[in-house]
């Protein structure tokens, strides 16, 4: 049987995002199987393949790359009592219900995270479960990626350090440090892909400095070097994070991880909201990958990650839409709005531009992973492409002039198509095979039950 071929016929505009910064418009895209084959106007591809997706009126994309996610909290978004509660607080209140989630709502959780990522154009997407309650396990997810469909990049994470210890977390929910360490030996046996277009790795990701030990995280950092993956913990969030490692370890976030090998190009760290010009450097000097967080880090009065300062250190950035209990939305596209707008606020109108902003969630998230093969559009690279209509309302007017700016200054659009892997998965706005309303209806009685008898 021969490798099937997809052909993306007379898109208005195609924006690489290639290191020169290619565009090409009234252009075409063929892919053979899962790769890219040809790419540029479209008189000068074929005019025929297996199936035929029109882009007319659409500027095509490389899929973005999320790099921060907790699925597991699209479960209890928007919770009253939380609302307006600073991490430390927010974190305490929230920890029970977490408690009560079974292997069924994380698989449910888990189909939602990605749907609406995917809607909203992210192909490759990285969550962090730290949380393992009531016989759930990392295999439910990662076998619900696969029916969905979106390359994924799963962390198996952990918390060791309950209240009883000084940690934050209650007793109930930490797990023994070596059944951690045991556990991801065995997802990394069991679903670690470490090969070009893989569709699934796993990474190691203890949850933060005051919900794990010290003596986890060295040993975490040491398994993930040994077996080669990845990486990933929650650093310099908060004041309340710096002063609870300035009281109990006398160094700050930054530092700490430094001291203990959490520094270079296998490792990411959410946030990063509170690093000084020194860190920023240090951080940057050792290509060390920052996972940024705008709406997380609005909604929980967090504060404005330096951003600038870490790019020209030379640091890795990408963007991440953070757990759905602190921003609410797994929408990737309108977290790149949030972050070209945050970076605006303290006075200066350049800070990030539109082009930057997605090259951050494009490029930026890809590098943070650690992949060369999603990102950009090129022959050879893995055929993971999102299209979008121009001909709208929100954008009437807009696109007209920039119509890879009007993304994000304009209203975020949801993906026209979205292709992962060579897989058409959404087509004409809608998913190809996955039953919307069910998964709502299944979320919404899972995220009922965490509150029934609280
Ligand atoms: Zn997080």
């Amino acid at each position: 049987m021969s490798v099937p071929t997809l052909l993306i016929r007379n898109a208005r505009r195609i924006e690489t995002f290639d290191d020169a910064g290619t565009a090409y418009e009234d252009a075409s895209i063929f892919v053979r199987g899962n790769a890219i084959e040809a790419i540029g106007r479209a008189d000068t591809l074929p005019a025929r393949a297996d199936s035929v997706i029109e882009a007319r009126e659409m500027i095509v994309l490389p899929g973005l790359v999320n790099t921060h996610h907790h699925f597991y909290q699209t479960l209890t978004r928007n919770v009253p009592g939380t609302q307006d509660s600073p991490v430390f607080e927010w974190l305490v209140r929230l920890y029970p219900v977490w408690a009560r989630m079974t292997p069924e709502a994380i698989r449910a959780a888990t189909a939602v995270a990605l749907a609406e990522l995917l809607k909203s154009g992210c192909t490759t997407a990285f969550d962090h479960t730290y949380i393992w309650p009531n016989g759930a396990r990392l295999d439910d997810e990662i076998e619900v990626a696969r029916e969905i469909g979106v390359r994924f990049h799963a962390a198996r994470g952990s918390m060791s350090l309950g209240e009883s210890k000084g940690g934050l977390p209650p007793d109930s929910l930490v797990e023994d440090e070596d059944a951690i360490l045991r556990d991801c030996e065995r997802v990394i046996d069991a679903y670690h892909d470490p090969g070009r277009f893989a569709m699934t790795r796993i990474v190691l990701g203890p949850c933060s400095p005051f919900s794990v030990s010290l003596d986890l995280m060295r040993a975490t950092i040491e398994l993930a070097r040994d077996r080669g993956v990845s990486a990933h913990t929650h650093l310099a969030e908060s004041l309340d994070e710096e002063r609870f490692c300035l009281d109990k370890f006398g160094r700050r976030p930054v530092e700490l991880a430094e001291d203990l090998g959490w520094f270079g190009d296998d490792v990411w760290h959410a946030h990063m909201v509170h690093a000084s010009a020194a860190e920023c450097e240090r951080l940057g000097k050792s290509r060390t990958g920052i996972a940024h967080c705008p709406s997380s880090n609005m909604r929980l009065g967090s504060g404005i990650a330096p951003l600038g300062a870490l790019q020209r250190a030379g640091a890795r950035v990408g963007l991440g839409v953070d757990g759905s209990a602190s921003s609410d939305s797994s929408h990737l596209l309108g977290e790149a709005r949030q972050a070209m707008l945050l970076q605006r606020v303290n006075g200066d109108p350049a800070a990030l531009t539109a082009r930057q902003t997605l090259r951050l969630a494009t490029r930026g998230g890809a590098a943070v992973l650690g992949r060369d093969d999603i990102g950009s559009l090129a022959p050879g690279m893995a055929a993971d492409i999102i299209g979008f209509r121009l001909d709208t309302l929100d954008l009437s007017g807009g696109a007209i002039h920039d119509p890879l700016a009007a993304l994000i200054f304009c209203r975020p659009p949801d993906v026209a198509f979205a292709i992962v892997n060579g897989r058409v998965r959404i087509e004409n706005g809608a998913f190809v095979d996955l039953d919307v309303a069910r998964l709502i209806e299944r979320q919404n009685r899972a995220a009922r039950n965490l509150f029934n008898g609280a």
